[in-house]
């Protein structure tokens, strides 16, 4: 199944931060076959993985190693930072 593909592919994209040295250009190989083939299926990303790596870059979004975080309290949002400076702001509850 697709979606299930998706999610494999974003799991392995996660793996690659924490496991290698130089870990960007693959990981953000996968980002970019996840979101080709949820576009391509029209399949949509959840929440979650909407929101697990970054729009610009395809960076996964790792608090502390490839983005920082910051609560936005006024407004009700956390705002991730990605290195390559784009910012995703998520709604928390
Ligand atoms: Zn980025």
């Amino acid at each position: 199944m697709v979606q299930e593909r998706i999610g494999r592919l974003l799991s392995l994209a996660y793996e690659r931060i924490g496991s290698e040295k130089e870990p960007d250009a693959l990981s953000r190989r996968y980002v970019k076959l996840a979101r080709e083939m949820s576009s391509h299926y029209k399949v949509r990303l959840g929440r979650s993985e909407k929101h697990s790596f970054c729009k610009k870059c395809n960076s996964m979004l790792i608090p502390g190693k490839t983005c920082t975080v910051t609560l936005a309290s006024s407004i009700g949002k956390v705002i991730y930072k990605c290195k390559c400076g784009a910012e995703t702001g998520i709604f928390y509850k």
